[in-house]
């Protein structure tokens, strides 16, 4: 028995200094101290032991027992550290050496000139809708009183899908679809990318982006209209901004004008931006027009109101002195930083 014992431990001992990881100094355990171990079949075997012998050989047993116990833990305590000093060595941070310059985005001098017109609108009570970009003819065209043989459907001036769907060329059809769902009165913009087929050039592009207004309720006057807009020109370039209406014709408004605003660079004196003329073109409007208005399922003789169209590339152009539109597309970072 004694032999065995010693046999069982000397076998241990090379197994444990045998083990390389963790999972093995493991299996060693379970081989033999575990319940189907070789030390636990030596303890089941104390049966045959003579009385008298009994305590001699258990205590040999448990003195086995701790010997192989004790070796394990210091194996597995080396191991541990090993690991830990290892990881710690990889880890190491050398606080003297430059931090990582982390590159943060920002907003696309499209996106702030957009935000600023919708706090702007939002301010005075609108709602912002959005539409679909692909568009059936009827809510670009028909809906807003322009004709099927009307020349802004020609085929060069309009991206189509098929016969009766196109790329919308403008927002206003987000205005018929949020008048046909008859809920008035109406405040709203529309802000969305349109297309129409233009040559790239510094002031035209196949896609850009519009941000339609629409104000619908009884008793709305062109003084409504004036009023509006002209708050607006003076959050967005500054108090002393002055409009000036223009008479001028669209299909779907009726009367129409256009809009300018006095130039904030000059002040209206005249300068370079504003050609001389102390006057910038910011953006068509109109009463509805009572057609259009009949089109929606609103009656004209009860409700009526007004629509402005504006441009927002030619604010983001007019508000950061930018020269040429294709600019804004490149999404060159150098130049997008500038804002
Ligand atoms: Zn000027």
């Amino acid at each position: 028995m004694k032999e065995k014992l010693s046999v069982i431990k000397e076998e241990a001992i090379r197994q444990i200094q045998g083990a390389d990881t963790l999972e093995k100094l493991n299996e060693v355990r379970v081989a033999f101290l575990g319940k189907k171990g070789e030390l636990t079949a030596v303890l089941k075997g104390m049966k045959d032991v003579s009385p008298e012998d009994r305590p001699m050989v258990g205590q040999l047993v448990n003195e086995t027992r701790e010997a192989i116990e004790s070796l394990l833990d210091e194996t597995k305590d080396k191991m541990e550290k090993v690991a830990r000093e290892a990881r710690l060595r990889e880890e190491v941070i050398d606080v003297t050496l430059p931090a990582k310059k982390n590159d943060v985005g920002h907003r696309h001098p499209n996106t702030i000139a957009l935000e600023e017109v919708e706090r702007i609108f939002v301010g005075m009570g609108y709602e912002v809708v959005e539409g679909p970009e692909v568009e059936y003819d009827y809510y670009n065209f028909e809906a807003l009183n322009i004709p099927a043989n009307h020349p802004a459907k020609d085929e060069q001036d309009t991206f189509y899908v098929n016969s009766n769907i196109v790329l919308r060329t403008q927002t206003s059809p987000v205005q018929v679809r949020t008048m046909e769902q008859g809920h008035l009165p109406i405040r709203m913009i529309a802000p969305g990318r349109v297309f129409r087929s233009d040559e790239v050039d510094a002031t035209h592009s196949p896609s850009f982006h519009q941000i339609e207004g629409l104000v619908i309720d009884k008793n709305i006057t062109f003084a409504d209209l004036k009023g509006t807009l002209a708050q607006f020109a003076k959050e967005l370039f500054g108090e002393e901004t002055k409009v000036k209406f223009r008479p001028h014709h669209f299909q779907f408004t009726e009367p129409s004008a256009e809009v300018d605003v006095t130039c904030f660079k000059c002040g209206g004196k005249g300068c370079r931006m504003c050609k001389g003329s102390g006057w910038i073109e910011i953006l068509g409007c109109g009463m509805v027009h009572p057609n259009v208005l009949r089109m929606s399922g609103i009656d004209p003789d009860e409700y009526n109101g007004f629509a402005f169209g504006i441009g927002l590339e030619r604010i983001a152009l007019l508000k950061y002195e930018i020269d040429d539109m294709r600019l804004l597309y490149e999404n060159d970072v150098r130049f997008l930083k500038q804002f």
